[in-house]
């Protein structure tokens, strides 16, 4: 392979010196630095933080011509050019946004040699006209930033990404520096046959995130238990992920009448008023930013202190992505997730929906490992690492399962009191009502099923709401009771509950973990 033309007297350390100040690259750095001038394409895959821009902008300054960079968003353009002409490099960008004239300049600048640095838009590097232009160019590198932006199963897919392959076919010899911190298997290898990389050097970095605590709580009253985690928060800024419009708008009223500084954000607002909550976030006026996943790449902010899921999300890449925005300063911060398990059997129904049949499957089976991983009982770190092909061997430590370690107790007779009441109610009602009988709730439903007359209403009123319902889910779970879904969810006893009924077997369950992510909060204080 030709190495490229380089400017002799530098080297990527002094470069790395004289532009940028640091005096040692990070892990991953040099070699796809290397790979650049060596002319060979390349997959980077770098958490977010990670020092992934270095990996072309080194590069650029190197080589002779101009570095083409692709970035899907006009603001993060901005600020990177910004920096960049701050440090004395020369660097452009250009886009939609760009006034006629303002772009008449940079062209001529461009052909005169004077930019080494081009950030441009997906759709406008496609265009007929700019294509003719960097025909008349020396370019040196293309680097496509967020490059899983191909990738039709992401959550961020943009079709004007799947047409850079063209770039490929029209300047064979420029190499190709593919960038992004989705680490995902299925992604990684779609970025290189969508943008048809060319046997590339890839470099993927650790995606652990050590300062994130990653906590699940059951999912009983969301709302009074996100409004109790948030008084202990103190002011201190953080997103909620809701996984409908109507959910973010709903949740943001409440906070904001709850005395919280909250503000919603979702795809159904104007961009105006988007922009004005992203950048009233960034300066600190907003503390809660409560959104569905369109609040995503671009926010930069370092002090998000906690990433909140009300619901669970889709996959387990779009998890790492959301929860990854918290604590980009590196220091402590939380990740919690609400989950109630019946969630599952309704993300499932939505999948069904869809009718590419090769598109439901990857959604169907993306989703399971998200189910996999929130009903696991395992170091949650452990299996987002494992995911991301990034094996641990050892318990993080610094999650609800390592902090908080799950307790297993006799359940046999709470079984009984539990599956006996679903008995006497002859298996016609759901969890709810259920619940309500074993605590004795005097409701106008029960007395007019004349159901306070039953020999086991208020057999449970020693435990709370939350402790039934955990009981009740994990019967479910070990199929001692099934629910009926086209019933209204009715419960029924499988065959199964017999053998508990009659006392045949012990049954252990999980303690129900109430409040999880305060039972530890002193521990580590
Ligand atoms: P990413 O694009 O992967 O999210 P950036 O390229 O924005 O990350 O880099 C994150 C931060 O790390 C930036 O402030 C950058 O200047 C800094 N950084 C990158 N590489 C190095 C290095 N080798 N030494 C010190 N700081 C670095
Ligand atoms: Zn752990």
């Amino acid at each position: 392979m030709d190495t490229l033309a380089t400017q002799q007297s530098l080297t990527p350390q002094s470069v790395l010196k004289e532009f940028f100040g640091y005096t040692t690259f990070r892990a991953g750095q040099q070699d796809a630095i290397e790979a650049c001038l060596a002319g060979r394409d390349s997959l980077v895959l770098l958490p977010t933080g990670g020092g992934k821009s270095l990996c072309y902008q080194v590069p650029a300054l190197m080589l002779q011509g101009v570095t083409i960079v692709v970035s899907p968003l006009i603001s993060l353009m901005q600020d990177q050019v910004a920096q960049l002409q701050a440090q004395g490099i020369a660097a452009e960008f250009v886009n939609n946004s760009v006034e006629w004239q303002q772009q008449q300049h940079i062209y001529q600048r461009l052909h005169n040699g004077e930019i080494k640095m081009l950030y441009v838009a997906p759709e406008k590097v496609l265009q007929r006209e700019f294509i003719d232009r960097l025909r008349n160019l020396s370019l040196s590198l293309f680097a496509i930033d967020e490059a899983h932006c191909v990738s039709h199963w992401g959550h961020d897919f943009r079709p004007h990404y799947c047409r850079l392959s063209e770039l490929k076919q029209l300047f064979p010899h420029v190499p190709t520096i593919a960038l992004t911190a989705t680490a995902d298997m299925a992604t990684r290898n779609d970025i290189i046959s969508q943008l048809n990389l060319n046997d590339p050097f890839v470099h993927t970095g650790s995606f652990d995130r050590p300062n994130i605590r990653y906590t699940i709580e059951e999912k009983f009253k969301p709302l009074s238990q996100l409004m109790r985690y948030l008084k202990t928060q103190k002011g201190q800024s953080g997103i909620i992920y809701c996984s409908s419009r109507r959910r973010v708008d709903e949740i943001a009223e409440k906070l904001s009448e709850g005395g919280f500084n909250a503000a919603a954000y979702h795809a159904g607002m104007d961009n105006e008023q988007r922009q004005f909550v992203q950048n009233a976030f960034a300066r600190d006026d907003v503390q809660i930013v409560v959104a569905t996943v369109a609040f995503g790449m671009g926010i930069n902010k370092p002090n998000v202190r906690f990433v909140l899921h009300y619901d669970i999300p889709k996959s387990i890449e779009s998890y790492y992505q959301e929860t990854g925005r918290a604590g980009r300063d590196g220091l402590a911060a939380e990740a919690i997730m609400y989950f109630d398990p019946a969630d599952i059997g309704r993300v499932r129904r939505f999948f069904e929906d869809i009718t590419d049949e090769q598109r439901r499957k990857v959604e169907q089976q993306r989703f399971n490992a998200m189910a996999n991983f929130a009903e696991a009982q395992t170091c949650r770190r452990q299996i987002l690492l494992n995911y991301f092909s990034e094996y641990q061997r050892e318990p993080c430590g610094n999650c609800d399962i390592c902090l908080n370690p799950p307790k297993h107790f006799d359940a046999t007779i709470v079984a009984q009191k539990a599956l006996s009441c679903v008995y006497r109610a002859e298996q016609r009602f759901g969890l709810g009502y259920i619940v309500d009988l074993l605590r004795g709730a005097n409701t106008a439903r029960i007395r007019d099923n004349q159901h306070h007359n039953l020999s086991t209403y208020g057999i449970g009123k020693d435990q709370s709401n939350e402790y039934w319902l955990s009981v009740l889910r994990q019967l479910i779970h070990h199929g001692l009771l099934a629910q009926d879904i086209t019933q209204g969810a009715t419960l029924k006893l499988t065959e199964a509950a017999r053998a508990v009924l009659k006392g045949e077997y012990t049954l252990n369950l999980a303690e129900p973990r109430l409040q999880a992510s305060h039972v530890y909060q002193d521990k580590l204080a």
